[in-house]
């Protein structure tokens, strides 16, 4: 008899302000595709942002992808790790430039909270280049410990959380 796995939603915020960042970010976009019992989703457009925290450093291209699952938070965080690792990811200063960041913004509904591992991400709500292209693609998802939709916290952010850009890539 066939085994019935359960499928996660998993949404990942990816980031990229060195190098090649739509190209980084294409590649990120594959490597997710191409994980084991993973499969890709909606994507968000593509947004220019300001950065957060130190804002001597280039603008960033942001975005969110929906990736379903079979594996579970820990796994996929792995993989993530392993993903920017692969695309020449150094990890330097806190919030400094980076050729690619992934985040685990949510998994399903959970919360998780150990030292290497926060779901939903602690700072989710209050960056406007999260929020806004998971608003794009999920207008209806709630923040499992805010209650709130994303468009309910981009509302709440009023003028904070930095300045985004919806960009149009050539290719
Ligand atoms: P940031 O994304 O906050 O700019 P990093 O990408 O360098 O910083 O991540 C720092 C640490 O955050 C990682 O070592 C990871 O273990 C931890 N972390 C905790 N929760 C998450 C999450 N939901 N997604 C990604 N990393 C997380
Ligand atoms: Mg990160």
């Amino acid at each position: 008899m066939a085994s019935v796995m359960t499928v996660h939603r998993a949404y990942i915020g990816f980031g990229a302000n060195l190098g090649d960042r739509l190209a980084s970010c294409k590649k990120a976009l594959a490597a997710l595709a191409a994980l084991p019992g993973c499969r890709l989703g909606r994507i968000s457009s593509l947004y220019e942002t300001e950065p957060v925290g130190p804002t001597d450093q280039p603008h960033f291209i942001n975005g969110v992808a929906l990736v379903e699952t079979e594996g579970n938070a820990r796994w996929l965080l792995g993989q993530l790790f392993a993903i920017e690792a692969g695309l020449g990811r150094v990890r330097g200063a806190k919030w400094g430039p980076r050729t690619i960041d992934l985040d685990l913004l949510l998994f399903d509904e959970e919360i998780i909270a150990s030292g290497e591992l926060t779901v939903p991400h602690p700072r989710l709500h209050e960056r406007r280049f999260v929020l806004q292209p998971l608003h794009e693609i999920a207008p209806d998802l709630r923040h499992p410990i805010l209650g709130k939709t994303m468009g309910e916290l981009l509302d709440a952010l009023g003028e904070e959380g930095g300045r985004v850009e919806l960009i149009h890539p050539e290719t």
